[in-house]
């Protein structure tokens, strides 16, 4: 898979770039990592770790570990692990996700000035981003599955 990108330094410390041309859809990379619970990701490595579950976090290993926000991400995340292109991506690009498809946890959130035209200045939870950009996501269908779980569940109860 890394003939498909590289790491580098990015504007923001570093980031993972495409090697070569990306087509939407494309399989980019697998997230690997160490499964951590919640009270570990605190202790250590907070920031760099990605949430899969309601209580377990992945410590990523490189590039994963990497990859920086973006309110207008070019990638995102399908079957929790597997990232994609969301559009088409250029040699030399940087490769970037948003954070808030894989936040469901009212522990941490983050200024963001990552340049995008719409940037929402703060990086929050999943479901306190705009309906519209919540639609969206869930649409290109790279929403964390235990985000969709427990969003499913609040409806339910809300009904
Ligand atoms: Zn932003």
């Amino acid at each position: 898979m890394q003939e498909k990108i590289y790491v580098s330094e990015s504007m923001i410390g570093r980031g993972v770039f495409a090697k070569r041309p990306l087509k939407p859809r494309e399989l980019i990379f697998y997230m690997n990592g160490k499964l951590i619970d919640f009270e570990k990701s605190i202790a250590h490595m907070g920031e760099y770790s990605v949430q899969i579950g309601a209580h377990s976090y992945v410590d990523p290993i490189s590039p994963a570990r990497y990859l920086n926000h973006s309110c207008a991400p070019n990638a995102g995340f399908v079957d929790d692990i597997s990232l994609i292109a969301l559009r088409p991506i250029v040699p030399g690009e940087e490769i970037r996700f948003d954070y808030s498809t894989t936040m469901l946890e009212r522990h941490w959130e983050l200024d963001c000035s990552c340049g995008a035209a719409d940037c929402r200045r703060r990086i929050q939870d999943f479901d306190l981003l705009p309906y519209d950009l919540q639609q969206h996501y869930l649409e290109l269908g790279v929403v964390q599955s235990f985000i969709l779980e427990e969003v499913a569940a609040l409806k339910t109860k809300a009904a």
